[in-house]
């Protein structure tokens, strides 16, 4: 962990600890934001909700400044720690009448860890801290209740022994079923007293037997032990690729929560549950959740038992069918059986519903914004364990936004800033075709929305392997916990038989934006023959099915799907996002379809079209072949007359579906080799259609391959040394563009780019070609049309020569940031796969540079050209056209940038629009902010351009070559 800088050093006046006691607790200093930093957001949330007056169990926060200091300094735990601990510990004793330790009235304690953000079961736990062969008594008598008691102790010691001391949880849980299956016993909770003493001896056994001590007696080494197995769990495998996927900073730490434990488990008038202050998956507002009677915290989210909705069936909840629900119910009946028959706690605990109700409705406001809360029923009286900002879906995430600003609770800015761009992703997946036919195998409880099919696999590392080699995966699981979060990032979707709604494989692929389906009971997975069979019909590892996370169906074979559909709430938030940014957003599209696309999800032009795209299809490469084979010019120009009227064709139907809209045509660029045939059979066809015999074709074949194709013959090259392709496709442009005139009344905005450059004098020699073939297709139309030509910056050296091409009359750049980060990092991009991950692995990138922009170099040169650019001419446009267009940390760059636009793929439009509104918001934009450029520049040409004064970045220059 690297040091921070900012950070005080240690004093023996520190404060590492902060009580929580009720209304009087002290919060630290600063706003809310730097409380979550000091005492992460579980606690940070506790304090505030104790200032709040609200039922929270006492308790003390271990700051994450103690973390990173136990880290500092090779894991030894901060001066003066345990004398503050041992305060503030005080202070819990007296706020609940117990004693630590104590063998007649013992306070008893959970630990738990909370990072910055939440991290749902990444880190460690430990519950009902403080028990031993004296307390034990102590619990019997204040609880009278045994079971309850040894039932405590049993949880205590298998959770102690797997967090602290390491032991497999599974040697636990094999002790506990051989001691069901010899008293008979269906369920843990069908085990007696006596039964749960013969385990827990048992388990001591284990215990020594597996770490050679005896399971600690003493509370205080109870304690310790697990506030330092809590410091380990931030450097566990699982919370490293948590973090490493969410972004989440290695320097943070994680706090430690101490707080007095309250009870789920002491009978039938007690729970435990997990409420959502408005539904997560669709963003409606009614209380949504789950609880279980008699039951502990992890009892929910474990999946263990299936716990049942907090609202009756019919109110919206949680989405069970309650059946129950419907019949009349005896008040005699036990709170047991109500549960079991599928009643809601709105229905078996009405009391502390409404109470639920109303403090919910208090957090929510407070904190204006949707909460995820924890609690506990102890005796009938409600505790508050925990509350945050509750993950959703994309869908509800822009729902919520949108009815919270209409609640008047934020404001439109606040609104935009709380969807993640990003998670824009999940709306525009696929779902099923409703009138494609399916075959059920079965169904669960709908936990993310989105359809997916692929593989079948069982365990997460086959999902992970598969997905590297390059297949779609399902993953299905009994259920999941946090070691299998590498394959459930991996898959495509995932499906676990066990588990509710807020178990730990819905809550995880909520967040990741997966599809997935939980609690899928009617599904039997067997691990040994790996199986998972349903509805009559048994699939294997490696048979392919789809799954639909919205409606919670699991269907044998591959579906046919369908485009995703935006929302009323979406629009509205893309309207509010468009009204906030500043730069525009292009797609790259080659074809009317994608154009047509583009222009639905709001893009507002084209960035970039790849001719080349136009000639991949199999009626149309035959002629592309001839033209790259051809000898000679005339050979050539005779090919290219077969390839003009379809580019004609292509540009026409782009410029009619983009309506006025710009349209950037990049002239041919890639290696030729890429249209190069290799078949036998296909250089006959090549040699039949052109007339070359095939033996010569074949040794052109040969003559034309490169070494090293990237850095070869290809971008403006191919313009300097066969003019007649560039010379087509100039004609080709502007003959579409006086036909679209001619038609519409109106000309397309054209802006014509040259690829590849590495300086000023590639510039302009091709863009002396172009105006002359310009003046020949204008003189035999008898008509001209605007356009504009520019080029694209894909090379360092064309970076730094920015100033000296925008004076050789360049009208926009676009920059390549996929050939720039290939050619500035020398990363090969068609290889860098084999080696990046390692690189990932060990933090030398924190991010695929070919995904993410690397800001640091790849982004200085951006940053260059776009200085040298607009010094020498401040009209100079400018965008982006590579990948990293619709990425949304890229979009925030190039914004602070002062880039004219971004251009991404149609699908990610919606992704840029709302990462622009973001960046619009919290940055300014150099555009905003740089000082006059020099009034003056002499060009290499001598000429003197009168620069213009800078204008805002949302003005558009002018077409300077308009009829
Ligand atoms: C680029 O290099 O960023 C670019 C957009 O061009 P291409 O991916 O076609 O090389
Ligand atoms: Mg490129």
């Amino acid at each position: 962990m690297r040091q921070n800088p900012n950070r005080k050093q240690n004093s023996p006046k520190k404060q590492w600890v902060f009580g929580f006691l009720g209304g009087l607790s002290r919060l630290p200093g600063g706003d809310g934001e730097s409380r979550v930093h000091l005492l992460g957001g579980k606690g940070a949330h506790l304090m505030e909700m104790c200032k709040l007056n609200l039922p929270v169990p006492p308790g003390l926060v271990i700051s994450t400044e103690a973390c990173i200091s136990y880290y500092e300094n090779q894991k030894k735990l901060p001066q003066n720690l345990t004398a503050q601990v041992a305060q503030a510990l005080a202070g819990v004793e007296k706020a609940t009448g117990k004693k630590f330790g104590d063998a007649g009235n013992p306070l008893l304690v959970s630990v738990r860890s909370g990072a910055r953000v939440s991290m749902p079961g990444m880190m460690d736990t430990v519950l009902n801290l403080g028990l031993n062969d004296q307390t034990i008594f102590g619990l019997i008598k204040a609880s009278h209740n045994e079971r309850f008691a040894y039932d405590c102790y049993r949880r205590f010691i298998q959770m102690y022994s797997s967090v602290v001391l390491g032991i497999d949880h599974h040697e636990f849980e094999q002790i506990l079923d051989h001691h069901k299956l010899s008293a008979n016993a269906a369920r843990d909770t069908d085990l007696t007293a006596a039964h749960l003493k013969a385990v827990i001896l048992d388990y001591k056994k284990v215990v020594k037997q597996k770490s050679g001590r005896e399971f600690p007696q003493s509370a205080q080494d109870q304690l310790w032990g697990a506030v330092k197995a809590v410091f380990d769990s931030w450097h566990n495998n699982r919370a490293k690729t948590y973090r490493k996927i969410h972004g989440i900073p290695e320097e943070w730490g994680t706090a430690v929560t101490v707080q007095a434990m309250v009870f789920g488990n002491l009978g039938d008038d007690c729970a435990t549950g997990v409420a959502f202050t408005r539904n997560p998956s669709t963003g409606e507002k009614l209380l949504y959740g789950e609880y279980l009677i008699n039951a502990q915290g992890e009892d929910v989210v474990a999946g263990i038992r299936t716990p049942q909705p907090i609202l009756k069936s019919g109110s919206g909840g949680a989405g069970h069918t309650s059946s129950a629900a419907n019949q009349d119910h005896p008040l005699a009946k036990s709170k047991k059986t109500l549960q079991a028959k599928g009643f809601s706690m709105q229905e078996s605990m009405p009391k502390v519903f409404a109470e639920l109700q109303r403090l919910q409705q208090k957090l929510e406001r407070h904190y204006r914004d949707m909460q995820d809360i924890e609690f506990t029923i102890e005796r009938g009286k409600l505790y508050l364990l925990q509350t945050r900002s509750g993950k959703r879906t994309a869908a509800a995430s822009i729902k919520i936004a949108v009815d919270m600003v209409k609640e008047k609770l934020i404001s439109q800015k606040e609104a935009v800033l709380r969807v993640d761009p990003q998670s824009l992703d999940q709306l525009l997946h696929p779902r099923l075709d409703p009138d494609a036919k399916k075959e059920l195998v079965g169904r669960g409880l709908p936990a993310s929305p989105g359809a997916a099919s692929g593989i079948l696999v069982f365990s997460a590392d086959e999902a992970e392997d598969l997905t590297h080699r390059g297949q779609d995966v399902i993953l299905a699981r009994q259920e999941t916990s946090p070691e299998d979060i590498h394959g459930m990032h991996s898959a495509k979707g995932i499906i676990t038989t066990r588990g509710g709604m807020t178990s730990h494989a819905a809550v995880v692929a909520r967040g990741m934006g997966k599809p997935c389906i939980v609690g899928a009971s009617s599904l039997k997975i067997d691990y040994a023959s790996a199986t998972l069979s349903g509805n009559g019909v048994i699939l294997r590892k490696g048979d392919v099915i789809t799954m639909d996370g919205a409606s919670g169906e699991v269907m044998r074979g591959s579906i046919p799907m369908l485009r995703p559909e935006m929302t009323a709430d979406f629009a509205t938030l893309m309207r509010w996002a468009d009204g906030a940014r500043y730069m525009k957003i292009r797609a790259n599209a080659d074809t009317p379809e994608d154009a047509r696309a583009a222009r639905k999800f709001g893009a507002e032009g084209i960035g970039l079209c790849r001719t080349e795209h136009m000639f991949f299809d199999t009626s149309r490469i035959a002629a592309m072949r001839e033209m790259i084979l051809a000898e000679g010019p005339e050979q050539r120009k005779k090919a290219l007359a077969k390839l003009l009227p379809l580019q004609k064709s292509d540009f026409e139907g782009i410029a009619k579906e983009m309506q006025g809209l710009p349209i950037t045509i990049r002239l041919l660029d890639p290696p030729l080799h890429e249209f190069l045939p290799h078949a036998d059979a296909e250089i006959e066809d090549v040699a039949r259609s052109s007339g070359i015999p095939a033996h010569l074709l074949r040794e052109r074949v040969h003559n034309l391959r490169e070494i090293n194709p990237m850095l070869g013959l290809r971008g403006c090259r191919l313009g300097i040394v066969y003019p007649e392709i560039y010379a087509m496709q100039v004609r080709a442009i502007l003959e579409a563009g006086i036909e679209v005139k001619k038609k519409t009344g109106k000309s397309p905005q054209f802006e014509i780019m040259v690829p590849l450059i590495s300086g000023e004098q590639e510039f302009s020699f091709l863009k002396r070609m172009i105006l002359q073939t310009a003046d020949a297709v204008f003189k035999e139309k008898n008509t001209k049309i605007p356009y504009i030509i520019g080029t694209m910056i894909e090379l360092p050296r064309a970076a730094l020569r920015a100033g000296q091409i925008a004076l050789e009359g360049c009208e926009f750049f676009s920059f390549g940031t996929n050939d720039l980060t290939q050619t500035a990092m020398g990363l090969s991009r068609d290889d860098a796969g084999s080696f990046l991950p390692e690189y990932e692995k060990y933090r030398l990138f924190a991010k695929d540079p070919f995904v993410s922009l690397d800001q640091e170099g790849v982004g200085e040169l951006v940053q260059v050209a776009v200085d040298r650019g607009r010094r020498a001419s401040a009209d100079l446009k400018i965008g982006i056209c590579g990948e990293h267009g619709g990425e949304p940390q890229s979009v925030e760059f190039f914004h602070r940038s002062g880039l004219d636009y971004v251009s991404c793929s149609p699908y990610r439009v919606p992704i840029a629009r709302l990462a622009a509104a973001h960046a619009a918001i919290r940055h300014k934009s150099i555009r905003a902010t740089k000082t006059k450029p020099k009034a003056r520049i002499k060009s290499r040409a001598g000429n003197v351009r009168v620069m213009k004064k800078k204008t805002g970045a949302k003005k558009q220059p002018s077409l300077r070559r308009a009829a």
